[in-house]
């Protein structure tokens, strides 16, 4: 493929499991980038929801939809998303990263709750890529950046997590809630660094102030470096919006 075929690489936030039942702007957003964007090939998507000590990808040819949330409504525990995997992709991803290959791996709403609007026949293959919450921002920009090939060759690489993630701060707040200043401060001082394409500024994300507060654990915000990595350069705000004040919904395309 030439290099104007190269898949861009996007990293969203995948919100509250809610916004299956109660579809918002940012639901409109994906659905109008799944039509927006070249088909791709295949998606593999980095969720902050596979969290393992050393990267793993999903190799199962017919991937579960895995329901990793507790005391919702029950109409979300039923929701299916049955795209099929693609173990040779997944076989790929490992050859690149070093990954090993989990045959029993689903998908977790990390993954299909961002993927059913954008792909509402799922009929678009998905692999999934776990993320690791015990390394630093610096491995998850080694972790995308060995991803980049995937892109020359109809894949997207598709990073859900969340650019702020307080989930002890959510429960005070409405879901219409303006943001928190710090959130806010957050959610601005890491835009500035992904336009720059500053991947020494992301390497050290955790020195940064309200870093701690934003993420008081790294999973949800860890898919950003991978997406900065495999990406390569510079990325652009594509979608912003908040909910409950503390949870920033902002994506970023890169390439
Ligand atoms: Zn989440």
């Amino acid at each position: 493929m030439s290099a104007d075929t190269r898949m861009p690489v996007l990293f969203v936030g995948h919100g509250s499991p809610m916004m299956a039942m109660q579809p918002d702007e940012t639901a409109a957003f994906l659905k109008s980038l799944g039509r927006q964007l070249p088909r791709p090939r295949a998606v593999l998507c980095v969720s902050a929801h596979w969290e393992t000590d050393a990267p793993a990808a999903g190799a199962a040819a017919y991937p579960r939809t895995i329901h990793d949330f507790y005391g919702f409504p029950a109409p979300l525990y039923e929701i299916e998303y049955p795209a099929p995997g693609e173990p040779t992709l997944a076989a790929r991803a490992a050859e690149l990263t070093g990954a090993t290959l989990d045959p029993d791996r689903g998908l977790d709403h990390g993954a299909w709750m961002p993927l059913r609007f954008m792909y509402p026949e799922a009929d678009v293959p998905v692999v999934q890529l776990s993320v690791q919450p015990g390394r630093d921002a610096a491995h998850h920009l080694a972790l995308g950046a060995a991803l980049r090939p995937l892109r020359e060759d109809g894949v997207l690489i598709l990073a859900s997590g969340g650019l702020t993630h307080n989930l002890r701060e959510f429960r005070q707040h409405d879901i219409n809630d303006p943001p928190e200043d710090y959130a806010a401060k957050f959610e601005a001082w890491t835009t500035v660094l992904v336009e720059a394409g500053d991947s020494d500024a992301m390497a050290r994300i955790t020195q940064t102030p309200h870093y701690a507060r934003s993420h008081p654990t790294p999973e949800h915000l860890l898919p950003l470096p991978v997406a900065m990595g495999a990406g390569g350069g510079a990325g652009r705000v594509i979608h912003s919006a908040w909910i409950y004040g503390v949870l920033s919904m902002r994506a970023f395309a890169f390439g």
